[in-house]
């Protein structure tokens, strides 16, 4: 009997819960678990909801919610035991009864429904017939237009109700089979689900596996034809499949009855909730803008309580989204239906702008990406018989290839960071001019004084300084996009993921670290693709030890200085030990995290041209959030490291060094040298590191005035925050144009060659790799890790690590050189 059948004050014991697994697990909550008892409290006719006592607690159930909640009820309870025989007539006291109630819903409790899903052939009504065939009862019964059969039999200690469904390809509302079997799946929840694949043909029965995992069912997968599967001699690692997939997976040879037994063993299991390992519930990845999409509807259907026990809203939100005529209906019936009609109306046009697409096509394309990705991991079709049909599949030979797959990769990576220096340098130069044209231009109208000197070398020269790297940004992010649009960037993951498993990381953690190479920011940025939480917290703890193009301009000018021969080997020696200590921290890091580390498909999906509008739409994304969480950090940052090296008593001195050393920049250097020395660094070198806590950039534009020899303190004040305002030729505060940069570079590197060892200068370059990654950065980590709590701890152990390295790179550079 259901629930909601219960008159007011009847009391019941609870036999099982059906629908889809959020509404189950939500009441589970509640109390309403097998075996407990219940009381109704007031169940008037048409008054919903009802009102139960369970577990001593008033809960109120909708009608709907209570009709999925099976119990033996009293009278059924009696009316039974008078059957058997077994009620002693009327005398049956309260306690007797409520026994013999938990004994009658644990009997009860032992019929399964289980509902057999899957493509026409792949052998459901041969699985269904050897299951129930040698037992009684094997009737046809109509459905609307379609016939399912049912079939009972016992098995384990249990009687199975087994319903042999029409085969489809999939579970959309075109056909009455589909729209049938859906209808089954829906109200009439089956205990299990039993997802008849044909092994023979993987791609395809998989798309439908995909469908069944949004519904948010309990599944079991009978992995069927499996004879022929092994005649090919294909490889499958069903146990990572299934570990990927959510469900487990039972081979079966449904014509001669192999495998039976132990696919509905597991039935046993997983309807008794005995294998939570295997059985969870996974989402389908359908790529960020489509799950954008799908969250916002979900976001709006959530609202609506009484439909929640019906369908899973994801499932629902898909459909939606995918214009699915029935599920139409259901949300043209919700209160807020303008709602999310208008949400839907606005997402489609969204993603029909982003990718080319509708969302229907779009949704398909993502579910084959997922199947591909899982089968590139687990499958691998017998070499004789392996056919590429698509185009996709022509290019995947070549690109995943043993062989080609790691230079082809090198080979793009170089490309992309080679054009993004090459093209980036012209823009670069049209932004530097604009900036120095503009602190010029700013600097002729206002009147001399601290105030101007903030304007122009503070606030232009500083925010000048970060803004000529957006080029660089902008076409990393361009070449970026290209190669996710693509569907390169996904192959990419895909062949790093054996290798970044090893450091207790996955594939989609090797992109946003290659892109820290150019820059930390949109790298950790980045790390959103990666679902899994702890693999994104511990890539975006490490991207800071990638070294950044804003760390070369430093080892350009110290490596230039005191290793001119070998400076090449210098460089890529600190890349080296950038990449080496970030595999160590994630090696660390990954014990310490104590989640759980639950695999994940990696999506493969078709290769397509990309559009160029789609591109622009991408990297303008990208580039506006980049700008929209920097600008306001680094103005504030110029300002402060301006204040430090101006103040106190910035007009008491006549050069440029003294000024520096009395500034409070200079005392902070000051102050640390006892730290510093062993790592033999002058406060000097101090000065530069505190300056590039701002911006790594701003550490040879700081040792630059450090180490100036005698230049009056005007033009300082020019080339404290930023040499590049300094260069304009028509303001008196600026260097004088005779002056080149390059001059200046090689006057600042004699002076380090003169006040610094060899082993002090490469320790230098160690820490400047290594330490607080710049603000920038660490904002992002707080914004992309959900609190300062990570950006925290970035920064000190950067900042130790350092240290170490620093010290170890001294002492033992100091015996050799
Ligand atoms: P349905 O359309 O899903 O109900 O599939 P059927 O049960 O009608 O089976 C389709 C065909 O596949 C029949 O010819 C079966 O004999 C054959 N078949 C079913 N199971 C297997 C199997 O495990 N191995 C092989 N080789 N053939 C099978
Ligand atoms: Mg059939």
């Amino acid at each position: 009997m259901k629930l909601s059948e219960l008159g007011t004050g009847e009391r019941g014991v609870i036999v099982k819960v059906s629908g889809h697994g959020g509404f189950r697990r939500r009441i589970r909550e509640m109390g309403f678990v097998r075996g407990n008892k219940v009381k109704v409290i007031l169940n008037a006719p048409l008054r919903d909801p009802i009102e139960y006592e369970i577990i001593g607690y008033k809960i109120s159930l909708r009608r709907a919610e209570a009709s999925n909640i099976e119990v033996i009820s009293e009278s059924e309870a009696k009316k039974l035991l008078t059957e058997r025989e077994a009620l002693p007539a009327l005398e049956a006291d309260d306690e007797y009864i409520e026994r013999e109630m938990t004994t009658l819903a644990a009997e009860r409790r032992k019929e399964i429904r289980v509902a057999l899903v899957g493509n026409p052939n792949c052998g459901k009504t041969s699985l269904f017939n050897m299951a129930s065939g040698s037992h009684e009862h094997v009737g046809n019964y109509s459905g609307v237009t379609v016939d399912a059969k049912e079939g009972l039999f016992e098995y384990g200690g249990y009687h199975f109700r087994i319903i042999d469904l029409p085969g489809t390809y999939s579970l959309s509302a075109y056909s009455p089979e589909e729209l049938y079997v859906r209808k089954n799946l829906v109200e009439d929840t089956p205990d299990v689900v039993v997802n008849v694949v044909d092994a023979s043909n993987l791609q395809r029965n998989l798309y439908l596996t995909t469908q069944i995992i949004d519904m948010d069912l309990r599944v079991v997968m009978a992995l069927n034809m499996y004879d022929e599967l092994t005649a090919k001699g294909d490889k499958l690692d069903i146990k990572q499949l299934g570990y990927l997939l959510g469900m487990p997976i039972v081979p079966t040879v449904s014509r001669t009855g192999e495998g039976i037994n132990d696919l509905f063993d597991k039935v046993i299991q997983i309807y008794e909730n005995q294998d939570p390992h295997l059985a969870r519930h996974i989402h389908i990845n359908h790529g960020s803008e489509l799950e954008q999409s799908i969250r916002a509807i979900k976001d709006l259907l959530k609202k609506n309580t009484d439909i929640r026990y019906k369908y899973s809203t994801r499932y629902l939100s898909i459909k939606y989204l995918e214009d699915d005529k029935e599920i139409d209906s259901v949300v043209e019936a919700l209160p807020n239906r303008d709602e999310i009609i208008s949400v839907r109306f606005r997402e489609q046009n969204r993603i029909k702008e982003i990718l080319n697409s509708s969302i229907g096509s779009a949704m398909i394309d993502a579910k084959y990406a997922f199947v591909q990705g899982a089968l590139a991991e687990t499958w691998e079709p017998s070499q004789g018989k392996r056919r590429r049909n698509t185009v996709t599949e022509k290019i995947d030979a070549f690109v995943t290839n043993r062989w080609a797959a790691f230079p082809l990769f090198f080979i793009i990576l170089y490309l992309v960071f080679d054009g993004t220096f090459v093209l980036g340098e012209y823009p670069m130069k049209w932004i530097e001019w604009l900036v120095s044209t503009f602190g010029s231009f700013v600097a002729s109208v206002m009147q001399e004084g601290w105030l101007k000197d903030l304007v122009v070398d503070g606030i232009i020269g500083g925010v000048g300084s970060v803004l000529v790297f957006l080029p660089n940004i902008l076409l990393l992010y361009l070449f970026i996009s290209l190669l996710e649009d693509s569907g390169y960037m996904a192959r990419a993951a895909f062949i790093m993921d054996r290798l970044m498993h090893k450091i207790g990381l996955h594939g989609k953690s090797f992109i946003p670290m290659i892109m820290g190479f150019g820059c930390n920011v949109p790298a950790v940025m980045a790390t959103r693709t990666i679902e899994n939480r702890k693999s994104r917290l511990i890539t975006m703890l490490i991207i800071p030890l990638m070294s950044c193009a804003g760390r070369m301009p430093v080892y350009i000018l110290i490596a230039g200085a005191f290793f001119p021969d070998n400076a090449g080997l210098v460089l890529l020696g600190l890349y080296a030990l950038g990449i080496l200590l970030a595999i160590v921290a994630a090696k660390i890091m990954s014990a310490f995290f104590k989640e759980d580390d639950l695999p994940f498909v990696m999506e493969l999906p078709p290769y397509r041209i990309p559009t160029a509008k789609s591109i622009f739409r991408h990297t303008w994304e990208k580039g506006r959030q980049y700008l929209q969480k920097m600008s306001g950090i680094i103005l504030v940052c110029s300002m402060i490291i301006w204040f430090l090296g101006y103040f106190p008593k910035h007009n008491a001195y006549d050069t440029v060094q003294e000024q520096q050393e009395h500034s409070f920049i200079g005392y902070i250097g000051k102050a640390m040298e006892p730290v510093l020395k062993p790592l033999g660094f002058d406060w000097k070198m101090g000065v530069g590191i505190v300056s590039g806590v701002a911006a790594k950039e701003l550490v040879v534009s700081t040792l630059g005035v450090m180490y100036a020899d005698d230049e009056p303190v005007s033009v300082a004040s020019g080339s404290m925050s930023d040499d590049k305002v300094g260069e304009s030729e028509s303001s008196d505060d600026s260097l004088s144009a005779g002056v080149s940069e390059a001059l200046a570079e090689t006057r600042l590197q004699r002076a380090l060659v003169k006040s610094v060892t060899p082993a002090g200068a490469l320790a230098y370059m160690v820490f400047i790799l290594l330490y607080f990654p710049c603000i920038a950065t660490f904002i992002a980590i707080k914004q992309e890790g959900g609190g300062w709590k990570w950006a925290i701890l970035t920064a000190v152990y950067t900042i130790i690590l350092a240290w170490v390295a620093a010290f170890l790179t001294f002492n033992i550079a100091s015996l050799f050189i």
